[in-house]
């Protein structure tokens, strides 16, 4: 017997029909004599039109109380997978992430979880209960509801699994597992059987939208065994997060593809190679709230040297107005923007272990006439921007030239 934590994504709880679905499948897990505790999401669609609705009456949503409404759509699903179960005979209670008491900081929109009382579910697990969470919620200690940003019930699942030592978290949803690359991009993706944590993480940052990138971070800190699988489907195995430690087998050097099509590149050129430069032009832009993710300098001739880095496309706008004024004071020559680019990464932790790899892609880029505008790696991940309208004939190339729609020898 195991206490298994199940999410169910939007689309998996999208209609009635697919709710009754979700209700026969875990009480398939309940028979098995599991425990079972539920997550859910609200019904695909559901967040977006609760928050088109907060912004027809205030265009910049009040932030608590927007959470105050957007958490509803978690709360009608919570009662309607209840529902379904006790239809089928299956003893269930559901409850809110504030009923739980899922106690997260004040963040309204993206609140971090602090802690989770355990009591009330483990009461009803060892009742022969199924217990029922909404996902995505939780309460500040002064009673606010909060969220945890969006796609943020992977997170409650990850959470609740940890905080009740659940022998595994299965996240259903509308893929059946992690891809080397997207399908809809390269028909011949494969799915991997396991993929590690760190690499996950990479492909969860770099723009993979299966997990949110804090359940993984949740999921490697708690070691939870966390799995991806299709609610679609009956059988399967999906994908399996695994440690590196854990992984006997011989490791592929290259796991997947990831890639991001919101970014955005400012250049200031021409600025005075001199110290503090960096901190002067990237200051403004931290102190206003923008991610930056590749910054590039070159080395510097004649005392001048070309600044490069690149921002969330939302941010562009706002990223370059600060610019333009930093420009003015660093005396820089010249202010290049483009918000038509995109990131291709290649992420494998095999890339520790061999070399060559950079190269490889470079050359395979290189032959179909596609122009690398940066570079950046870490140990696990090679990163490039090209021009977006390269994006899709760069992943391809990049998943022939390491092979991966076939499964490493
Ligand atoms: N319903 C929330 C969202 O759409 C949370 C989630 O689905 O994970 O972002
Ligand atoms: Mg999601």
């Amino acid at each position: 017997m195991a206490l298994i934590v199940q999410k169910y994504g939007g689309t998996s709880v999208g209609s009635p029909e697919r709710i009754k679905n979700v209700a026969q499948r875990v009480a398939r897990w309940k028979a098995k004599g599991h425990k079972v505790v539920v997550v859910v999401s609200a019904m695909s669609g559901e967040t977006n039109r609760l928050i088109a609705l907060a912004r027809e009456v205030q265009p910049e949503p009040d932030a608590r109380e927007l959470d105050q409404m957007v958490s509803t759509g978690e709360q009608v699903t919570i009662g309607l997978v209840a529902m379904a179960l006790k239809q089928i005979g299956v003893d269930a209670r559901s409850y809110t992430g504030p009923q739980v008491k899922i106690l997260t900081d004040s963040a309204f929109t993206k609140a971090r979880i602090l802690s989770i009382d355990e009591h009330n579910m483990r009461a009803d697990l060892d009742a022969g209960r199924v217990v029922v969470v909404a996902g995505f919620q939780g309460m500040d200690a002064d009673g606010n509801v909060t969220t945890l940003g969006r796609g943020g019930s992977d997170t409650t699942g990850v959470a609740l699994a940890a905080a009740l030592k659940a022998d595994e978290c299965q996240i259903y949803t509308d893929v059946d597992g992690v891809y080397t690359t997207d399908p809809r991009i390269v028909p011949n993706a494969r799915r991997l059987k396991t993929v590690t944590f760190e690499e996950m993480l990479e492909m969860a940052s770099l723009g993979s939208k299966v997990l949110q990138i804090r359940s993984v971070e949740f999921a490697g800190k708690y070691k939870v065994k966390l799995r991806v699988l299709s609610s679609f489907q009956d059988e399967g195995d999906g994908t399996l997060i695994t440690f590196e430690e854990e992984e006997n087998m011989e490791q592929a050097i290259i796991s997947g593809i990831a890639f991001n099509r919101d970014e955005a590149k400012i250049t200031v050129q021409g600025v005075p190679d001199k110290p503090g430069i960096a901190y002067q032009i990237l200051g403004p832009v931290a102190d206003a709230n923008i991610d930056v993710d590749m910054i590039v300098q070159n080395a510097g001739v004649h005392g001048l040297t070309d600044f490069s880095f690149t921002v969330p496309r939302n941010d562009y706008a706002r990223a370059r107005k600060l610019i333009e004024e930093v420009q003015k004071h660093i005396g820089a020559k010249e202010l290049i923007g483009d918000d038509r680019i995109a990131k291709v990464s290649i992420v494998g932790v095999g890339m520790r272990s061999h070399c060559g790899i950079a190269s490889k892609a470079f050359r395979a880029l290189s032959e179909e006439g596609i122009n690398i505008q940066m570079i950046s790696t870490s140990e696990i991940k090679i990163s490039v921007v090209v021009d977006e309208k390269y994006l899709e004939l760069a992943v391809r190339v990049l998943h022939d030239a390491f092979d991966l729609a076939h499964e490493p020898a």
